[in-house]
């Protein structure tokens, strides 16, 4: 989704686009790549243009966006929700259990499912779903325990 996509569905649902909105797109935005980012992170970015929106109010908006789906929250087990904006390619992720980095994978374990039936059969209208995959990325798998994430130094195919 491009970022005047984003805007324009927001404007279609009567949300305001206020300047802090806005930034906190940008920020979600601005990676290039769709890296899931803590509210904390968003809060960083958006304080170098706004110095004084506060974490609660980009966690509010961060709320509000995600309601309207145009943000993705992921519940990562360090306890620390990642956002991202849903780009047209539906996707999952691998998710490292060490230094919390995120790639997204295109397989959707879903596909085979007949979601249909589920909701027919349960009387359940299902929006969305969410899959995980956790693990260690490649730079973490070859750490011994305790270290510091994302220091190791080596090849990738050292053992
Ligand atoms: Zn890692
Ligand atoms: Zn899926």
């Amino acid at each position: 989704m491009k970022g005047s996509q984003v805007l324009e569905r927001l404007r279609k649902s009567g949300y305001k686009i206020t300047p802090q909105r806005q930034e906190i797109l940008n920020a979600l935005l601005g990676s290039g790549i769709n890296i899931p980012q803590s509210a904390e992170e968003i809060h960083k970015k958006v304080i170098e243009k706004y110095p004084h929106i506060s974490l609660d109010t980009v966690y509010r908006n961060l709320q509000v966006l995600t309601d309207l789906e145009i943000v993705s929250k992921l519940n990562l087990q360090d306890g620390k929700n990642r956002y991202e904006l849903n780009y047209g390619e539906h996707h999952h992720h691998l998710i490292c259990l060490k230094c919390g980095a995120a790639e997204a994978i295109e397989f959707c374990p879903f596909k085979s499912v007949d979601i249909k039936k589920i909701e027919e059969e349960k009387k359940f209208e299902i929006r969305r779903h969410s899959f995980e995959l956790f693990g260690y990325c490649k730079i973490c798998r070859h750490q011994p325990e305790g270290t510091e994430p994302g220091t190791f130094e080596g090849t990738d195919d050292q053992e």
